[in-house]
């Protein structure tokens, strides 16, 4: 979305902006823990992409539909779309795919308002009926949701399981213990450095009385589990195109320092946000300046620039909301010296 509204500020004729997305909406993921508690708000986190661009078909279009499949200078589209058929022609690619997270941080195969709106309201009802909510994963959702649920349901017995013995490890030592302080504090029972023995499939979204046991031996008892963990890059797309791209520990797409894959025979291809191999702790922000960095070099080389021309992708220096509501908001920025490395040696 960054580099699309930067587009519309300011394109290059005879060029034009497609997004191709399978949601009708942009899901607004960030408030989804806090509605996954409490109601009346669920419609406001699903913007509608139709009107992305104003309707001006020459400036940018928002194709609905799954890309399939990518080639040099073509994607492959699981559907026929209107003015497009089954494939969109490209002279520049980003690859901009996300992750898949468990719900209720996302809803990887929802696709509509109206089913997002509806699983975000089964997890209400679920988190309202429950007694003894666990909460698996204390990365920044499971923080969050543990919190809200306690701070929400102050009556209910709410337990974190986290595999590590710290929170949030790529931020600085006082950022755990000002976590750790908030939610105990809070009343949120919190079982660090102990992993969970999962199911096969996982756990079920339903309240009934559950022993969670974890590699270390303990039993946790409870009436629902939540699952906050495991992040999975959707890089099979690229994989298939460019093996040599992803990274084989992690799954995720190996990019140079100009957004572009790191293979010299593409390009024109690039890749930001959560789906790239990058040091930029994975949020929002950073995904919005890689994707202005990638569109830089875009326009530099629909001017004729060199390879040797383009900008190298530097991080800036922000803030985002770290562990919002925990009850008191934990807000990470640079400035505030909270990330491990300083904000001169981030904009090196
Ligand atoms: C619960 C939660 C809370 C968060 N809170 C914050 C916060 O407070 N602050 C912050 O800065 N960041 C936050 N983040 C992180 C932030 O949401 C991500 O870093 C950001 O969304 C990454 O953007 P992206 O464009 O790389 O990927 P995504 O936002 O995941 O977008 C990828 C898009 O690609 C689409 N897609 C995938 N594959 C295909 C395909 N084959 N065909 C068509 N479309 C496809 C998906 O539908 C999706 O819309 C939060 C994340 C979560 C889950």
């Amino acid at each position: 979305m960054g580099p699309a509204l930067s587009w519309i500020e300011d394109p290059i004729q005879g060029y034009r902006l497609v997004l191709i997305e399978e949601k009708s909406h942009f899901n607004h993921v960030f408030a989804f823990p806090r509605a996954s508690v409490i109601s009346g708000f669920e419609h406001e986190l699903f913007i509608p992409y139709d009107n992305v661009f104003s309707g001006d078909e020459t400036i940018g279009k928002v194709v609905r539909a799954r890309a399939s499949a990518i080639h040099e200078d073509y994607v492959e589209l699981d559907r026929d779309v209107p003015g497009f058929g089954k494939r969109v022609d490209y002279a520049y690619l980003v690859y901009c795919a996300g992750t898949k997270i468990p719900a209720p941080g996302r809803f990887n195969d929802l696709h509509t308002k109206e089913e997002g709106i509806a699983a975000l309201k089964r997890y209400q009802k679920a988190i309202e009926q429950s007694e003894r909510p666990v909460v698996i994963g204390a990365g920044a959702v499971g923080l969050e949701l543990a919190a809200e649920i306690k701070e929400h349901y102050p009556e209910k017995h709410v337990t974190l399981l986290h595999s590590r013995n710290r929170y949030l490890p790529r931020y600085k030592v006082s950022m755990d213990v000002m976590i750790y302080n908030t939610l105990k504090k809070t009343g949120v029972k919190q079982v660090l450095g102990d992993r969970v023995i999962l199911p096969p499939g996982g756990f079920p979204l339903e309240v009934k009385p559950i022993d969670i046991h974890t590699q270390g031996g303990k039993t946790i008892q409870g009436d629902l589990a939540i699952m906050c963990i495991g992040m999975t890059p959707n890089s099979d797309l690229l994989r298939k195109f460019s093996p040599k791209t992803i990274n084989e520990k992690t799954g995720f797409v190996k990019i140079k320092n100009t957004m572009q894959i790191q293979d010299d025979r593409f390009q024109h291809i690039f890749a930001v946000g959560d789906v790239a191999d990058h040091t930029d702790v994975k949020t929002g922000h950073y995904a919005w300046m890689q994707g202005l960095a990638a569109l830089t070099n875009i326009k530099k080389l629909i001017s004729g620039a060199k390879q040797e021309e383009l900008e190298p992708y530097k991080m800036t220096v922000g803030s985002w909301i770290a562990g919002r509501s925990i009850p008191h908001n934990v807000y990470a920025t640079a400035n505030a010296g909270i990330l491990k490395a300083s904000p001169e040696d981030l904009l090196k």
